[in-house]
C-alpha cells in the first residue's frame, strides 16, 4: 500500500491502520523564504483548547469505536474514564487507547497548528538555537546523550546509518549527526520539518520512499502519539536492513505507575506498557527487548528483558526475527538489574494533565 504519490499534494488512505496523511511539502525544497521567525503558531489558550477537547469527546463517546487501533481485537475493556473520555484495553496485544478515538485525517493539522509541548514542539530563533548547538543542547531536557549511548550499548554505532522518524524541529537529530552517525528524518509537521532541515541541516526524506536502508530505525516519544501504532512498526520493518534495529523511547504506560493516567488524553492516545510494545514488535515478526529509565546500560548491551520496568520511561531494542514465532503469548520475561542512566526525555513527556 502506497502512502504517498507525489503526483498529488494528498494522498487520502482508507485503511485503517494509516495513521498520516503525507504531503510532499513536508520533503520538497525548502522555501527561499522561509524565516525561523514565523514558525512558532500562536499559542492557544489552554483552558479553550481543553475545553473544545472536551465538547469533542462529549460529542463521540456514546457508541464511540472501541476496537483495537493495533491488532484486529474487537473486545476492548474499560480501563479507567477521565472526563469525557475514556481508557480501553485490548486483551488481544494489551494495548491501552483512548475512546473516542482521533478521525484519520487530523495528524497533520493537529500537529501543524495545534501541539504545543514546550521546548519539543516551539522552535527556538537563531540566536537560542547558536547556544543550545554550542553546548550540543546540555543540561537542556532536549541533550540526547543518554539516548546515544544506550543505542552505542544497543550496537548501534557511530558511523551507522539512523532514520530518525518524528524529529520534530531536528534537535535529537542533529546531536545523533553531531555523535558521528548518518542520520536522516522525518517529520510530520511542515513547519518543523522545514526548521530541521533549514536550521540544522537534517535530511529530510518520506517513510514511504526513503531511498535507502537504514541500521536503526529511531523515534523517541512518537508511538504514544500514533492514532495506528502498527503503521510505524511496518515502515520500520521496510525500512531497516536485513540486521537492523529499532531503537524506540515512550511514557511507560505501566498502570502501577503514580500519575500514569495524566500520560493520556488528547496528545497522547495511545498509553503502551512493555506488554504491548512486545506484542506490536512480534506482530511484525520483530523480537525485542524492553528498559524503563534510569537506563542500564550493560543491560541493554547484553540484550536481557527487564522484569521491573517501573521508570517513567520504556525502550525497546527489537531485531527482526529470523524464524518468526507469531504466538503472542509466549512472551517471557526476566530479571533485569537495577538501571543506572537517566533520561532527559523521560520526565518531559509524561505531565500531561488532560
Ligand atoms: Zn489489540
Amino acid at each position: 500500500m502506497r502512502l504517498f504519490d507525489s503526483q498529488k499534494s494528498w494522498v487520502e488512505c482508507t485503511h485503517k491502520d494509516v495513521a498520516w496523511h503525507l504531503r510532499p511539502s513536508v520533503y520538497g525544497a525548502v522555501d527561499p523564504s522561509f524565516s525561523p521567525a514565523v514558525l512558532n503558531v500562536r499559542r492557544r489558550n489552554p483552558v479553550i483548547a481543553k475545553l473544545k477537547y472536551l465538547l469533542w469527546s462529549l460529542s463521540r463517546i456514546a457508541g464511540a469505536d472501541t476496537s483495537c487501533p493495533s491488532c484486529p481485537g474487537q473486545r476492548a475493556r474499560l480501563v479507567k474514564r477521565k472526563y469525557t473520555t475514556a481508557l480501553y484495553r485490548c486483551p488481544e496485544c494489551e494495548l491501552m487507547f483512548r475512546v473516542p478515538k482521533d478521525d484519520p485525517d487530523t495528524a497533520v493539522s493537529f500537529y501543524e497548528s495545534e501541539y504545543e509541548q514546550g521546548v519539543t514542539t516551539d522552535c527556538p530563533s537563531s540566536e537560542e538555537l547558536e547556544r543550545l548547538k554550542s553546548t550540543r543542547f546540555a543540561g537542556t531536557e532536549k541533550d540526547y546523550a543518554v539516548y546515544i549511548s544506550f543505542l552505542e550499548a544497543a550496537g548501534i554505532r557511530p558511523g551507522m546509518s539512523i532514520f530518525d522518524f518524528g524529529c520534530s524541529w531536528g534537535y535529537g537529530s542533529w546531536q545523533l549527526s553531531q555523535a558521528g552517525y548518518d542520520v536522516y528524518s522525518y517529520e510530520i509537521a511542515p513547519t518543523r520539518a522545514r526548521y530541521a532541515k533549514t536550521m540544522l541541516g537534517c535530511r529530510m526524506i518520506s517513510p514511504e520512499n526513503p531511498g535507502r536502508s537504514f541500521d536503526c530505525f529511531f523515534s523517541a516519544h512518537v508511538l504514544e502519539h500514533l492514532n495506528y501504532p502498527r503503521e510505524m512498526w511496518r515502515v520500520a520493518r521496510e525500512v531497516l536492513r536485513p540486521d537492523g534495529a529499532v531503537v524506540t523511547f515512550l511514557p511507560n504506560g505501566n498502570l502501577t505507575r503514580p500519575q500514569v493516567h495524566k500520560t493520556w488524553g488528547k496528545v497522547h492516545p495511545l498509553l503502551i506498557e512493555s506488554s504491548a510494545l512486545l506484542n506490536m514488535a512480534r506482530w511484525i515478526d520483530f523480537s525485542g527487548t524492553t528498559y524503563t529509565s534510569p537506563y542500564n546500560l550493560q543491560a541493554v548491551s547484553h540484550g536481557v528483558q527487564g522484569s521491573d520496568l517501573l521508570g517513567a520511561e520504556l525502550a525497546i531494542v527489537a531485531h527482526k526475527i529470523v524464524q518468526p514465532e507469531r504466538r503472542l503469548s509466549s512472551l517471557r520475561i526476566a530479571a533485569q538489574p537495577q538501571s543506572q542512566v537517566q533520561s532527559p526525555e523521560s520526565g518531559s513527556c509524561t505531565s500531561l494533565t488532560w
